[in-house]
């Protein structure tokens, strides 16, 4: 028998499934379980974890897997079958302990966007100011940047530790950032990768597995998650957001984790750079009180909701006053060196693209529009993201933002600044930057930056 962790394994059509000591046999076929979701008829979870735990074991073919992401992203799943599959994925792996460690767990997820670097900056604040945050997190995601391929970008910098080298960092530094292991949800490690070049990542019921089967592996009691809407998200529109907010916190919740979800806007890119090294440029900038309002602002309100999760305050308001002062004292700072020490990371060495070219604006007028997901898109052609799964990244390629949402500009004026190694996208580049920028006689109304903060209610259905 081929075992795909210490909980669950398959080897030819004998499913086994050790779950809660209880050992249950079964005979299934991939394709009948593939064929009932093509019909829209829901699936038990044996079933879910029968193609989860084969897949991951490496005895269910990546195709069947890739028919079933399919299926699920058309289809959609119930609630019940979203927490069947989120539980099947957190079980291919550890649920670390961390109760010898003191201090209250708290971890903050985002559902992916476009300059999104909060991680980097949240993870050292919050730790500065008393809470503990055993991070996992992703790579890349279509058009949507990862918080392990920004911290890849310094060089030496190790995202791979393994369960014991984690616990090390988390109890010297207060946190740690990492990635999906063998023995931590190796699941999503490969269902994620698949997700990226099968066009199935806007997947309610995807994504939230996804995310909480990492999260809920770090042993932590609370979850504030950044559910990101707009033209650089996954969810377009404010309604998909607060729709895929309740269904990540009502599962979380199911699962006994509690959370909070902040809806926050990405019809731009947050802050001014996207790519990997530049991101970390940007997120140091932040660190040392000269970061942009917009991203300075959502890491302190983010913040915020850690450390009142964490019972650290007992208000929002009172935590982005601590926040602020973790900010402004240096400490943050300080803890972020300290994380990068203990990853063997060098911030010394922060690579730089060798070329750069500016895209500037067609006419004068305001910038009434930004199409973000096309800027992303930008960035990853530049070598900031991956085509397929065996694309390498350039950790130094990706562009600058000049312009945001409202700010008036004359024809020629400067726009974004690209930046890259290997010319040969830049041409694409440049088009989609300038079909993204919509350039206008009126200014556009403000938007907020955070629309709604959510928490957990009974079961609702994903799609
Ligand atoms: N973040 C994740 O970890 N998974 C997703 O599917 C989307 C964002």
């Amino acid at each position: 028998m081929s075992g795909c962790s210490i909980l669950c394994s398959v080897s030819g059509s004998t499913f086994v499934y050790e779950k809660t000591a209880i050992i249950i046999t079964l005979r299934m076929r991939a394709v009948d379980i593939l064929h009932k979701k093509r019909n829209r008829l829901a699936l038990s979870p044996d079933e879910i974890a029968y193609l989860v735990c084969g897949f991951t074991a490496g005895d269910v073919p990546s195709y069947q897997i890739s028919a079933f992401l399919m299926a699920v992203s058309l289809n959609g799943m119930s609630a019940d079958e979203t927490r069947a599959l989120t539980e099947s994925m957190l079980s291919t792996g550890a649920v670390i302990d961390l109760s010898d460690i003191p201090g209250t767990k708290i971890d903050k997820h985002s559902t992916g966007g476009v300059g999104d670097k909060t991680s980097l900056v949240v993870a050292p604040l919050a730790a500065a100011a008393g809470l503990v945050v055993p991070m996992i997190s992703g790579r890349a995601l279509g058009h949507s940047g990862g918080t392990l391929d920004k911290l890849e970008a310094i060089p030496g910098f190790d995202v791979h530790l393994d369960e014991a080298g984690f616990r090390d960092v988390v109890a010297e530094v207060g946190c740690s950032i990492i990635g999906q292991t063998d023995d931590i949800a190796p699941a999503d490690r490969k269902l994620y990768a698949l997700r990226d070049v099968t066009s199935t990542i806007d997947s309610l019921p995807l994504i939230t597995a996804s995310i909480l089967s990492k999260k809920l592996s770090e042993g932590i009691s609370g979850l504030v998650l950044d559910v990101k809407f707009g033209s650089g998200a996954f969810m377009k529109t404010v309604d998909e957001a607060e729709t895929l907010s309740r269904l990540l916190l009502s599962t979380a919740k199911h699962m006994g984790t509690e959370g909070v979800a902040l809806l926050t806007n990405m019809n731009q890119p947050l802050g001014t750079h996207v790519g990997n090294s530049l991101e970390v440029e940007e997120a140091l900038a932040v660190l040392e009180g000269r970061g942009t309002d917009d991203l300075t602002e959502l890491c302190l309100h983010l913040t915020a909701h850690m450390l009142l999760l964490g019972g650290v305050v007992d208000s929002v308001t009172t935590g982005e006053a601590r926040a602020r002062e973790e900010l402004t004292s240096g400490r943050g700072r300080e803890r972020f060196d300290k994380l990068v020490l203990a990853q063997k990371g060098n911030l010394e060495a922060l690579p730089v693209a060798p070329q750069q070219q500016l895209v500037r604006a067609g006419k004068k007028g305001f910038v009434s529009a930004i199409e973000t997901e096309s800027v992303g898109r930008a960035a990853m052609i530049l070598g900031a993201g991956r085509r397929t799964v065996d694309d390498t990244i350039d950790p130094s390629a990706g562009l600058i933002v000049h312009e945001k949402l409202g700010s008036e500009v004359e024809a020629g004026s400067p726009l974004v600044t690209l930046r890259f190694s290997d010319p040969t996208y830049v041409e694409e580049a440049t088009r989609l930057i300038e079909s993204a920028f919509l350039i206008d006689r009126q200014r556009p109304p403000p938007q907020d930056l955070v629309a709604a903060v959510i928490k957990a209610e009974e079961t609702i259905r994903s799609r």
